[in-house]
C-alpha cells in the first residue's frame, strides 16, 4: 500500500487491519543521509510493540494488534492525522538549536510541539491554529492528542527511568479509527531520544545522525534492558 523511510505498509483481507514491516534502512536530514542499521528493523518492531503493550496495559489505547514476526506487525488501520506530536523532557535536538541552549538542560515542565507531517516541506513546526484552520485536526482532536502524549510521557519516563535510560524526547503520531483518535506508527530509538542514565551515552538515532557509530549496539541495548524489564514484570 505504502513505503515510508523506514516501514512498508501491506493490506491484509481485514479492511479493517494492515501489516507494518520495519525495514533497516536508516534516513537522517530529511533523506540526506542515508544508511543501514544493522536489524535496526527487528529491535524497533519489537520495542514499539512492547512499549505499546505497556501503554495499553494503562488505558491508552493503540493501533498494535499482534506481533507476526520479527520484523511484521498486524495493525489497525488508521488513517493518519498529519500533525506530528514531539514531547520533550530535556532540551535537546533542533530544540536546543531554536532558543540557543545547551542540549542536555532539564526542561521544569513538559513542552509539547506540532510538526505537519510533509516531507515536501520538511515537517515544518505548527501550531494548533494551523492544524485547525487548515484542517488537519479538529480541535477536539488536538486536546485528546495533547492529553494522551502527556500521559505516555508520564508512563515512559517512569518506565525508561527503571530501565536506567532517560527519555529525552519523541515523537508520536496519531490516527482516527471507528471515529476515536488513537496512538500509531512507532515508538523506538529512531523516534525517541535515549540516554543512559549514567554514562549520559546515546542509546538512539542521534547516533546515525551525528555519526557516533555503534548505531546497531545501542539499539540492541535499549531492546534488551526493556525486555528484561518486561519479562521480570510478567513474571
Ligand atoms: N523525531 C522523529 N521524526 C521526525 C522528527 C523528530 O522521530 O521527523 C523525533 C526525534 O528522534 C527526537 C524528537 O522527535 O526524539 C525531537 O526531534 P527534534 O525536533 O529535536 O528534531 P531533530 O533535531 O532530531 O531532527
Amino acid at each position: 500500500m505504502y513505503e515510508g523511510k523506514a516501514k512498508q505498509i501491506y493490506s491484509t483481507d481485514d479492511p479493517n487491519q494492515v501489516l507494518m514491516k520495519y525495514k533497516d534502512e536508516a534516513t537522517a536530514f530529511d533523506g540526506l543521509k542515508k544508511g543501514i542499521i544493522e536489524n535496526k528493523g527487528i529491535v524497533n518492531n519489537r520495542v514499539s510493540n512492547l512499549l505499546m503493550g505497556l501503554l495499553e496495559k494503562e488505558g491508552i489505547e493503540t493501533h498494535l494488534v499482534r506481533q507476526i514476526d520479527e520484523r511484521n506487525v498486524l495493525v489497525k488501520n488508521l488513517r493518519i492525522i498529519p500533525v506530528e506530536v514531539v514531547v520533550r523532557n530535556l532540551i535537546a535536538g533542533s530544540l536546543a538549536k531554536r532558543v540557543g541552549k545547551e542540549e542536555g538542560m532539564p526542561l521544569p515542565a513538559t513542552i509539547i510541539e506540532l510538526y505537519y507531517k510533509n516531507d515536501e516541506l520538511h515537517d515544518p513546526m505548527i501550531n494548533e491554529y494551523h492544524a485547525r484552520v487548515l484542517g488537519w485536526a479538529t480541535d477536539e482532536q488536538l486536546k485528546e492528542m495533547h492529553s494522551q502524549a502527556e500521559r505516555i510521557n508520564e508512563i515512559l519516563k517512569k518506565f525508561f527511568d527503571s530501565i536506567g535510560i532517560i527519555l529525552v524526547d519523541f515523537k508520536l503520531e496519531f490516527g482516527l479509527y471507528q471515529g476515536r483518535v488513537i496512538l500509531g506508527d512507532e515508538i523506538s530509538p529512531d523516534t525517541c531520544r535515549l540516554w543512559d542514565k549514567e554514562s549520559l551515552e546515546k542509546l538512539d538515532k542521534d547516533r546515525f545522525r551525528r555519526d557516533l557509530g555503534k548505531e546497531a549496539e545501542a539499539y540492541q541495548e535499549v531492546v534488551r534492558r526493556i525486555e528484561t524489564a518486561v519479562a521480570a514484570v510478567n513474571g
